[in-house]
């Protein structure tokens, strides 16, 4: 029976709704395109394009939260990447089951990986935003997370070579109120989760599949974190979309709405001309934004310049030993000019010797001083043998 639905609806029926309860804070296409593997792809059920203005939060996790998901669905995002180890499995599992995942990407590793972040994109899947280096932006001030979050975005959607959905997340969910009121200023919405894979503490597949589901199970629906720069997630992808599937949910696809996050996927080659058109600017971002490197750059030269010194030094002490060795030759033809230059430099301590005698003058004076002293005493001295021979006398007369 189901089977012959699903054939039924091999091209994509797209129903547009208008949203109920938040109104038009999203509009739904409905997609029941679940045609691959036979019918056993787990697809996408629908399609939300979501409204972001007005600083929209969404995820329970932060409170708040836009309530677009019915019962037993799910929106699939994989935060921190792309890394190639682990992305590429993820796509080709996404791509087996025929789902669409969000993908909120680390600006670092988007650059690191340009083709790997296209590749992402070009097989139709969301791209949000995850910070620039993946900082805690709440303990930073605001001034530098603002930077941060305005850097992240430059960086992903030149990696990308095209605008993405303006989707933010928060490290660690670590909010910042400077941030937040900026990302409302852009029109960007701000992602938390319901369902916490916590994939990067397990080693074993089907036990971080496990906690997926019965934390799903607990709460009938919602938003799952999983990062696809955990080794866990690459190899459990597959298991996780056969268990979604089985258990009857269903994965929601959301998308942003305006300007941003175009439907139609971008060709590679024209993203790359647009990425080559802000080529300029990217150079310049990557200047203004990478301080650090410079300054390893000068410690570098510093250090040239003391080995640089210390050569020198070296030097000078080997040639005042030839010039030794050169006096005590007498056939050496440049004895003459040698021994100029130790007049020369006989006459320089000649100038330490004057100095001197100059102090040893200041202390014979000194030394007169005490002489006549010394003499005054004798005399005195004297005056008392004197006085002492005169006392015997008058003593004795
Ligand atoms: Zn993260």
């Amino acid at each position: 029976m189901r089977k012959s639905i699903l054939a039924a609806l091999k091209v994509c029926s797209i129903i547009a709704l208008t949203s109920v309860g938040s109104v038009s804070s999203y509009s739904v296409q409905e997609t029941h395109a679940a045609s691959c593997r036979g019918g056993q792809g787990i697809g996408v059920h629908r399609t939300v394009r979501l409204n972001t203005n007005g600083g929209k939060r969404y995820g329970t996790s932060h409170g708040g939260a836009q309530n677009f998901l019915k019962h037993k669905e799910v929106v699939l995002t994989f935060d921190d990447g792309p890394i190639s180890s682990v992305t590429n499995k993820i796509l080709h599992e996404l791509d087996r089951h025929c789902a669409k995942a969000t993908f909120f990407m680390v600006a670092t590793m988007a650059k690191n990986n340009p083709a790997l972040a296209k590749k992402v994109a070009n097989k139709g899947h969301t791209i949000g935003i995850h910070s620039y280096s993946h900082k805690n932006l709440g303990k930073l001030n605001g001034k530098s997370a603002i930077s941060d979050v305005n850097r992240s975005i430059n960086a992903i959607e030149r990696a990308v070579g095209r605008d993405v959905a303006p989707f933010f997340r928060f490290p660690y969910l670590s909010e910042n109120r400077s941030v937040n009121q900026h990302l409302n200023r852009l029109g960007y919405g701000v992602f938390a989760i319901d369902v916490d894979s916590l994939d990067y503490r397990f080693s074993n597949s089907t036990s971080m599949v496990n906690r997926v589901m019965s934390e799903l199970n607990r709460k009938g629906k919602g938003i799952i974190l999983l990062h696809d720069i955990q080794r866990v997630t690459g190899s459990g992808i597959g298991q996780l979309l056969d268990r979604l599937n089985k258990g009857g949910y269903k994965i929601v696809h959301i998308k942003g709405s305006g300007g941003k996050d175009p439907v139609a996927p971008v060709l590679v080659s024209s993203a790359e001309s647009k990425a080559k058109k802000a080529k300029p600017i990217v150079v310049a971002a990557n200047t203004a934004t990478q301080p650090k490197p410079k300054v390893k750059k000068v410690k570098v030269v510093k250090k040239t310049k003391v080995q640089r010194t210390t050569v020198k030094k070296k030097v000078t002490r080997k040639k005042k030993l030839t010039t030794k060795q050169a006096l005590q030759n007498r056939n050496n033809p440049i004895r003459a000019k040698l021994k100029k230059r130790i007049v020369i430099t006989q006459a320089q301590p000649a100038k330490k010797k004057r100095v001197k005698t100059q102090k040893v003058a200041k202390v014979t004076a000194q030394d007169v001083f005490k002489g006549n002293r010394a003499k005054v005493l004798k005399q005195f001295n004297k005056n008392k043998q004197a006085f002492r021979a005169a006392i015997k006398k008058r003593i004795i007369n």
